[in-house]
């Protein structure tokens, strides 16, 4: 029911692939939420009305290699700023 930002799909899926490359100070889910929340305030919104359509969405947005590459170099820079100060308790406890 309802809309859905397929972004948000691509964002997770491209964060899950490459966290282990991008030096996180933190990967506990409440970092990963705020690297996605991030992203996805400077990546454009892909709204479908229907769930079912995403794959398709989402298979013609990674054959656009120049937006893969955006998209990766966005979830970097969000990755490198929630790094520099996580806010969760997993991090806080541990320093
Ligand atoms: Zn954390």
């Amino acid at each position: 029911m309802g809309i859905h930002n397929v972004m948000e799909d691509v964002v997770r899926d491209t964060l899950l692939t490459y966290k282990n490359k991008m030096n996180l100070a933190c990967d506990c889910d409440r970092c990963l939420n705020d690297i996605m929340a991030l992203a996805l305030n400077e990546l454009p919104p892909r709204y479908v009305a229907n769930q079912s359509l995403s794959p398709y969405v989402r298979a013609a947005h990674e054959t656009d290699r120049q937006g893969a590459t955006n998209i990766i170099t966005v979830i970097a820079k969000s990755a490198a700023k929630v790094s520099a100060s996580p806010r969760c308790e997993t991090y806080a406890q541990k320093h």
